[in-house]
Order: structure tokens, then C-alpha cells, then sequence
């Protein structure tokens, strides 16, 4: 008998790889991305960095990249008020990378992950690549965090590590502060990692797992330079937490995983935080129009933190996504079935969404 080939891992055998369709079209608004580009200045700047490192590219890159971690140190004290020291900073290559390595260091055989469905479709496969058992709990029918089942999930499964987004991927609820204790103090022997890959996007009022770091040890929060932050290109994604946390991580990490050219353009960018975030406020502007718009075409729409909307439902999900995408307007087809998410881009490409979702009503009408 002959053996499978090539020699993939049994349960890898037959999967697809993850990731939404690259595809080139009038309106993305499909992957969450902030749709507007660095300024002429900025865009000098890094490339100035970058040219700064090119005469030494034959070395490998600082591995502590302890500038970079000032920077992300000083950003985050602007940006929620919470001071932290450069050993409470980590970063990686994207935020998904960070949350592999948070699973390598603290998942593996054995050991059980937890998230709460419908979530970030990522995190059963970082659980899968660490060979980390995985349980999806649920979430209550309007999104929002249901603690009680969380008490049982958890009581039942002990995970050593907990994965819940705030704002969530693909609902855009956000977290509340009490919620975020108690899954803290429900898992004292495991991490509770709260990805705040969206967080800069929340709405006033609405808190950062940053401001609950000094109260509870094993909380994680993640976060990253691909969303607000306008650099999706760059991936660069981070974490705070306590240091004895960062410092697990570096048994797991790769050496020299953070390259020299993406640690340049990412300490020139954190330079230009201001400009780079600048727009966050008009795409929050833009995200409450577009909630009210979709209601009042009689939609659901779920509560949205985040720089992307759920709305649904559709008898046939699929057939209102291909026919935006006939109209040049490519979205995402995510999250429970029925539900569909678009992210927020500039006025003119919301524009463009409004006028095909109308065109498609009309057609259905
Ligand atoms: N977390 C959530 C909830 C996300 O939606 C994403 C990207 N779609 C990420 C993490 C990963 O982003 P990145 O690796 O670009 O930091």
C-alpha cells in the first residue's frame, strides 16, 4: 500500500488554506482594512528607515527590537491613558502570529483552547497548528457575551488558554469591563488573551482590556498596525501583557523573527501615529451612517465597535454577495449563515455599496 503524498499531517489532508478572495475589483471592502494610504511625508520617512537599515542587511536584525517596543510602549500610553514598560511589549509578524505563539508557548497536547462562536475564523487554526484541543462556546442571539454559559464552558473544559475578540470578528460587539474580570478570574491557570485588533475603532465610552492589565496577571491583550493603523502591508501586530508572559514567548519565537526592514518601517510609522490614525474618526462617522442606512432598508444590523458591520439576514447569503460583486463591490461572506459583513471604506466607496445593494433590492423586488 502505498502512503498518502505528500506526507501532510492527517488532519491537514483536504484543508483549504485560509484566506478571502484576492480579487481585483472597483470596492474592496471585504478584509477590514483602513482604505486610506500614508501621505507623501510619511511615505518619505519609511523609506528613509528602510534605506537607513539597507547598508546593513548582511546582520541580523536587534532580536529584542527594544525600539520598536518603545514605540508601540508610548503609543499605547497616548492612546488609552495606560503606561507600560518595554518588558509588557511583544510584537510579531501580524496579530495572528503573535496568537500562534501565544498558543505554541501556552496550548499544545493536551491543553484546550477556548473561543466564542461566531468568532475570528483563525483561532481553531492556530489551535490546530499548536496541537491544541479546540472548544467554540457560543454567543448569546444578539452577539453579545454570555457569562454564565462562559462559567460552565469553562468550568467544564479548564482551558489554559482563552481567545475572545474585542470588538468581536465578525460581529463588531465589543466586550464589556466586567466581562473581561471575569473571564480573567474564571481561568486562573490560563491566559485570557483579548484580541484588540479593531479596539481604536471603539465607540466613546466603550474600554480597553489595556486599562485591566495591572489587575489580573494572566490577561493577554492583543492588538495590531493592520487596521486603524493603516499598515496592513507591513504586518506588524503586538501584544501587552506581564512580562513574565513576553517572556514565555521568547522561548517559542523564531530567532530574528522581526526583520530589520519590518522593524524600520514600523518605528517610522508609530512616528506618524497621528496622520496614519487620523481618519479613524471619519470611519467611525462613516460605520454609524451605515448602520442606519442598512436598518432603514429593514435589515438586521448587529451593534458595531469595530470599522465593519454584519447585517443580514438572506435567504441565499451567497447570491447577495456575487451579485454586489457582479456590481464591482466585493464584501465578505462571513459569520452565521444568512449574516453578511462589509467593511467601512471612504464616502465614494460606501457610495458605491449603497447604490448596488438598492440596485439588487430593486432587481429583487
Ligand atoms: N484578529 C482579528 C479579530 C482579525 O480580524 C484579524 C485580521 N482580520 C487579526 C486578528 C489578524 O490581523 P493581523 O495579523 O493583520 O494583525
Amino acid at each position: 500500500m502505498t502512503a498518502p503524498w505528500p506526507p501532510l499531517r492527517e488532519e491537514l489532508r483536504g484543508v483549504a488554506p485560509y484566506g478571502a478572495p484576492q480579487l481585483d475589483v472597483p470596492v474592496a471592502l471585504n478584509v477590514n482594512e483602513n482604505p486610506y494610504g500614508p501621505s507623501p511625508a510619511t511615505v518619505a520617512d519609511i523609506a528613509a528607515a528602510v534605506a537607513q537599515v539597507a547598508g546593513s542587511l548582511n546582520r541580523y536584525p536587534d532580536r529584542e527590537f527594544t525600539e520598536l517596543r518603545k514605540a508601540l510602549a508610548d503609543y499605547l500610553a497616548r492612546e488609552s491613558g495606560v503606561e507600560l514598560a518595554v518588558e509588557q511589549l511583544w510584537a510579531a509578524n501580524g496579530s495572528n502570529e503573535v496568537m500562534l505563539q501565544l498558543l505554541q508557548a501556552f496550548g499544545g497536547p493536551g491543553r484546550t483552547a477556548v473561543s466564542f462562536a461566531p468568532t475570528y475564523s483563525m483561532y481553531p487554526e492556530y489551535a490546530r497548528d499548536a496541537m491544541t484541543t479546540w472548544v467554540a462556546g457560543r454567543r448569546r442571539e444578539d452577539f453579545g457575551f454570555d457569562v454564565d454559559h462562559a462559567r460552565d464552558l469553562l468550568g467544564e473544559h479548564r482551558p489554559s488558554v482563552v481567545l475572545v475578540p474585542s470588538p468581536n470578528n465578525p460581529t463588531g460587539t465589543a466586550l464589556p469591563r466586567e466581562v473581561i474580570g471575569s473571564l480573567c478570574e474564571l481561568v486562573p491557570d490560563g491566559v485570557v488573551v483579548v484580541d484588540e485588533a479593531y479596539a481604536e475603532f471603539r465607540r466613546s465610552g466603550t474600554p480597553s482590556a489595556l486599562e485591566l492589565l495591572g489587575e489580573h496577571r494572566n490577561l493577554v491583550v492583543t492588538r495590531t498596525m493592520s487596521k486603524a493603523f493603516a499598515l496592513a502591508g507591513a504586518r506588524v501586530g503586538y501584544l501587552a501583557a506581564a512580562p513574565d508572559i513576553c517572556d514565555a514567548i521568547r522561548v517559542v519565537r523564531l530567532p530574528y523573527h522581526l526583520s530589520a526592514v519590518t522593524q524600520a518601517v514600523a518605528t517610522a510609522a508609530l512616528r506618524h501615529a497621528e496622520e496614519l490614525l487620523g481618519r479613524v474618526d471619519d470611519l467611525r462617522r462613516e460605520r454609524d451612517l451605515l448602520v442606519s442606512w442598512l436598518r432603514g432598508q429593514d435589515l438586521e444590523v448587529a451593534e458595531s465597535d469595530a470599522n465593519f458591520v454584519l447585517f443580514g439576514r438572506f435567504a441565499d447569503r451567497h447570491a447577495v454577495w456575487q451579485g454586489l460583486l457582479d456590481r464591482g463591490v466585493l464584501i465578505r461572506e462571513t459569520g452565521p449563515d444568512g449574516w453578511l459583513r462589509v467593511s467601512v471604506g471612504t464616502p465614494e466607496e460606501m457610495a458605491a455599496f449603497r447604490e448596488a445593494v438598492e440596485a439588487l433590492m430593486e432587481e429583487a423586488r
